[in-house]
């Protein structure tokens, strides 16, 4: 089961796209400085097909994709849950994508079930996906391919 903490729609985690972002609590990872620390604890509201429905319905005209920000607790649930918004509101063209914390995706998951992944815990030296010394890489899935677009976050006037 997942848990979330909050949810905005935002224009700068995905490039491109006007992303609802779902902030998903209860995070494993535990970085070093973690700039979200509410977000390791067990707090929110179940993320589910309902909740998800909600805000498909109310906000599928102003959106192109919904990102699930974390997740890392239960990886096989943001897919699923990815899989439903891509079956369920297929008509829509809502991308899905995934910001993991995690250096690699767990056994299993398939990247077709997503149009962007982030993969990467956050090191606060070496910064976020904006700075060109991040650790972190951000996927374009392309024709079954994970390509990475890390670049994109640093094309002048972007952030
Ligand atoms: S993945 Fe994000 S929320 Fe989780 S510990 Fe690291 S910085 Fe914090």
């Amino acid at each position: 089961m997942l848990l979330y903490a909050s949810f905005d729609i935002v224009f700068q985690e995905i490039p491109n796209e006007v992303t609802l972002a779902i902030n998903i609590s209860n995070c494993p990872n535990w970085c070093k400085n973690c700039h979200s620390p509410h977000l390791r604890e067990s707090i929110g509201d179940v993320l589910d097909e309902n909740i998800i429905s909600v805000w498909l319905e109310q906000y599928a005209n102003a959106i192109t994709c919904i990102c699930f920000m974390g997740g890392d607790a239960d990886p096989y649930e943001v897919e699923r849950l990815a899989v439903y918004v891509r079956t369920v509101f297929s008509s829509r063209n809502i991308k899905t994508a995934w910001y993991s914390g995690k250096e690699v995706l767990p056994a299993g998951i398939s990247i077709s079930n997503f149009d962007y992944i982030k993969l990467g815990a956050y090191i606060e030296h070496l910064g976020g996906l904006n700075m060109r010394t991040t650790n972190q890489r951000f996927y374009s899935i392309e024709n079954e391919v994970m390509k990475d677009r890390t670049e994109w976050f640093w094309e002048k006037g972007y952030f």
